[in-house]
């Protein structure tokens, strides 16, 4: 009989959630990851008492009342909104695009002239069959949305102009007749109170953990020493490379510590112009309203990425997909190691979906 039952690589949430389950069913788990510490991206480091979002800014939101029971019993979530604004040359619009955004764009007061605005500059575009992201949207929400909210900060994100990208990026943009400026259209959302590292300590209690710990420096040990492995690292690392390199999108974190209380008003700040190289500034103490003297402001870079950096956002390009349809296949085919969440399975998951995701999994497995 080998020490545990299952070494699980990677202590971010598919690793934890998984973990916990195992761990539920009397089987014993040793988790460890790469990184100082556990959490994956949803990690928070502590500055001046307030919780910052070291990965990215995390707003969990499901329409799924077991998912949201499921993480509320390992903490309580607070009631956080998501309620963005863009910052474009100035101006401040609300977000997602709705009544308030077409009122601060054409003073237009009804929705029905907020309908025609849009139509009227649609029709104007003449466009009827997009060809790349621009015309898609344009075709979609009319030159003004397009110009001043959507190409600056689209170009900033992926590092390509929006002629150059393809169509389908922008499948729909959701146009919202109400005064209404809360961004998701789920029944639950929120943060969890005292910070994300809460949810990640409540999955992982009583379980062994071992951080600054990289399964590639002894993956035949880890192999030895367990039944079973889930990997949730990168699926190519994972098979050497044999067939590339899955490309991601990677971004840049510039935090500041500001001696004022209050330096935006909101957790969220877009900025749609070109010219200003970050795409968005999160002040993360309105995360959990915090009345800290101090204030964390982080600015979001999008940047290319290499080797070394983190990997943030996959690019499901046709280059990239059939790449890792090969790496599936190989996995398809072990016997004894589980491929699970957004690095092993080159897939974009919001939060809530990687919860799923893993229980899923566990399902699957133990019944
Ligand atoms: P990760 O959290 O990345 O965990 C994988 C872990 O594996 C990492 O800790 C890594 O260090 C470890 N690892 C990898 N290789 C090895 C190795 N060789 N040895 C040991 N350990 C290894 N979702 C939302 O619902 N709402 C949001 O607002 C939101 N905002 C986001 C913002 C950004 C910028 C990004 C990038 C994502 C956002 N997400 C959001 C998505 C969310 O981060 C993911 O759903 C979630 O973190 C995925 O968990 P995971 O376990 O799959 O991956």
């Amino acid at each position: 009989m080998k020490q545990y039952d299952f070494v699980i690589v990677g202590a971010g949430l598919f690793g934890a959630v998984f973990a916990h389950e195992a761990n539920k069913r009397g089987k014993k788990c040793l988790v460890i990851d790469k990184r100082t510490h556990l959490g994956g991206n949803i990690y928070c480091e502590e500055i001046e008492g307030i919780n910052v979002h070291k990965y990215g800014a995390h707003i969990f939101h499901t329409n799924d009342k077991a998912i949201w029971d499921y993480v509320n019993s390992f903490v309580e979530f607070n009631r956080y909104t998501n309620s963005p604004l863009a910052n474009f040359e100035g101006e401040l619009y609300n977000l997602p695009f709705n009544m308030n955004t077409f009122y601060q764009l054409w003073k237009v007061k009804t929705p029905q002239e907020a309908q025609d605005k849009i139509n009227e500059q649609v029709a104007a575009s003449g466009i009827t069959d997009p060809q790349n992201l621009e015309e898609q949207a344009i075709s979609l929400v009319g030159t003004d949305i397009y110009h001043k909210l959507i190409k600056g900060y689209t170009e900033k994100q992926w590092g390509r102009k929006a002629t150059e990208l393809p169509a389908f990026i922008i499948k729909r943009l959701p146009l919202r007749f109400t005064f209404d400026n809360n961004y998701f259209n789920d029944k639950y959302q929120g943060i969890p109170i005292g910070g994300y590292n809460k949810l990640t300590e409540g999955l992982l209690k009583g379980i062994e953990v071992k951080t600054s710990t990289d399964f590639f420096a002894n993956r035949e040990a880890f192999q030895a020493i367990a039944d079973k492995i889930v990997f949730t690292g990168h699926i190519d690392e994972y098979y050497d490379y044999c067939f590339g390199k899955l490309e991601y999108r990677s971004l840049r974190f510039e935090n500041e510590v500001l001696d004022q209380e209050n330096y935006q008003g909101n957790a969220v700040v877009n900025y749609t112009e070109a010219d200003i190289p970050f795409t968005r500034i999160i002040e993360h103490k309105h995360f959990e309203f915090g009345k800290q003297s101090k204030t964390v402001v982080t600015k979001e870079y999008p940047c290319e990425w290499d080797s070394g950096m983190e990997a943030y956002y996959p690019i499901n390009d046709d280059k990239n997909t059939e790449m890792f349809k090969r790496y599936r296949t190989l996995a398809s085919e072990e016997k004894e190691v589980i491929f699970g969440g957004r690095l092993a399975e080159y897939k974009y998951y919001d939060m809530h979906q990687v919860v799923a995701s893993a229980l899923v999994r566990v399902k699957s497995i133990f019944g």
